[in-house]
């Protein structure tokens, strides 16, 4: 071995590039980005913001998915971070600063509720919660220290609907922002930028990942100056994300529409079925007439994804562990908007004072995938049967419910 190996090991030779042209979108890598000349590494910084400057900042595989994103959210800028939880963070800290107030609704994102009591507290940020059902009147808690207003529409659990257009024309007058988490309904059902919203986060982790192997998280924008303060915010973060992730995003955006069109049709027998068993005290779900915001979800909303909680009947609490069991298919599972169906079972009235018209009982969230729906019906009539071994009462009364038809 010779010390000229060495430099043949890394300088590969010099092959004639070919015009190549796939429809995948190619993965570029890179922490380190070189210049063609001193004025361009010198002027690199200005290059922070479109371009490129060093691989955290951004590569032609990062910035394609932020146009994408961008385009699709009816934006101006995107910007992609690790995670749903690092959009959130991030929208956060970019607008608020010690001794400032951000308002969030109850049904934010557990964990997002939980960042901002343990982690932007102790910097001095304060949080304020609201019931998600108080709509523009949530301006009443606006004072002149907030800057910012959160909006979870639907919100996550028991998907109740947020007037966003009237919400987010009190903030602006009050001075404030408003961000949307729009997980749920992402760009493709709800368009947060075209109601006002002047933050849009999506995590992609859900439905544009859509297979339950991918985090990342976005923002999209239509102001330039907040896109910098943005940036400038993940930078100091030291945010950035894999190539690779982002092309998974591209190719996960691909099939987006199909997926989620076939999740909600299926998701729509399911609650059919679900609506007429005894078991079942509620469905939570924005397309159920009495369900609170029911009116604005069909006034705004282009439609809905696959997932929705159930109320369960109170006494049915002690056998859902064995339910469960029984399930081969809904797999048990936090997450959601992936091919997979998964169930996750959390109770919601956990530190909400706004749930007065939550049935009492287990909250099941069901996220439907792409299963057939005659085999996840077989599924959950299996988990079902055990309840009315366990009750026989619900037996009794299925068969009086039948007779009366
Ligand atoms: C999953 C989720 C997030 C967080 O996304 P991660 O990528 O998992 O961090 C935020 N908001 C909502 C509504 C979510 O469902």
């Amino acid at each position: 071995m010779t010390r000229q190996d060495d430099t043949a090991h890394i300088h590969p030779p010099l092959r004639s590039r070919e015009p190549f042209r796939a429809l995948a979108m190619s993965v570029e890598r890179a922490s380190t980005v070189v210049f063609d000349n001193l004025e361009a590494f010198q002027s690199r910084t200005e290059r922070l913001y479109d371009g490129f400057s060093y691989g955290l900042y951004g590569t032609p595989t990062s910035r394609q998915l932020e146009d994408h994103i961008a385009a699709l959210e009816g934006g101006s800028r995107a910007l992609v971070v690790p995670s749903g939880m690092a959009a959130i963070t991030l929208a956060t800290m970019a607008t608020c600063k010690g001794g400032d107030r951000v308002l969030v609704p109850e049904t934010l994102y557990a964990p997002a509720r939980d960042m901002a009591l343990r982690f932007l507290g102790p910097l001095g940020i304060d949080t304020v919660s609201y019931d998600p059902r108080l709509d523009a009147d949530l301006v009443g808690l606006i004072d002149e220290r907030t800057q910012l207003v959160w909006v979870e529409s639907p919100g996550s659990a028991t998907f109740e609907v947020q007037d966003v257009p009237a919400i987010v024309a009190a903030v602006h007058e009050a001075g404030a922002l408003v961000a949307t988490d729009n997980t749920w309904a992402s760009h493709l059902l709800f368009k947060p930028l075209d109601h006002g919203v002047d933050i849009s986060m999506q995590a992609l982790s859900k439905h544009v990942g859509g297979h339950g192997d991918l985090l990342m998280g976005s923002v999209a924008v239509r102001d330039d100056a907040l896109f910098r303060r943005l940036k400038d915010t993940a930078r100091f973060l030291g945010y950035g994300v894999s190539p690779d992730d982002c092309a998974l995003c591209e190719r996960g955006l691909m099939t987006m529409p199909v997926r989620m069109r076939q999740a909600d049709a299926t998701a729509r027998e399911i609650l059919a079925w679900l609506a007429s068993r005894p078991e079942v005290v509620q469905i939570l779900h924005p397309a159920q007439p009495a369900h609170p915001g029911h009116g604005v979800w069909k006034r705004d909303f282009a439609g809905a994804a696959g997932v929705f909680s159930l109320v369960l009947r109170p006494d049915l609490a002690p056998f859902q562990a064995e339910a469960l069991d029984r399930m081969r298919l809904f797999k048990l599972g936090a997450s959601w908007g992936g091919v997979h169906s998964l169930i996750a079972v959390n109770d919601p009235r956990k530190g909400r004072t706004s749930l007065d018209w939550l049935k009492p009982g287990p909250v099941w969230r069901l996220s439907i995938g792409l299963e057939a729906a005659s085999d996840l019906l077989t599924d959950l009539m299996h988990a079902f049967e055990l309840f009315a071994k366990k009750q026989p009462a619900l037996a009794l009364s299925q068969d009086s419910a039948a007779d009366g038809q």
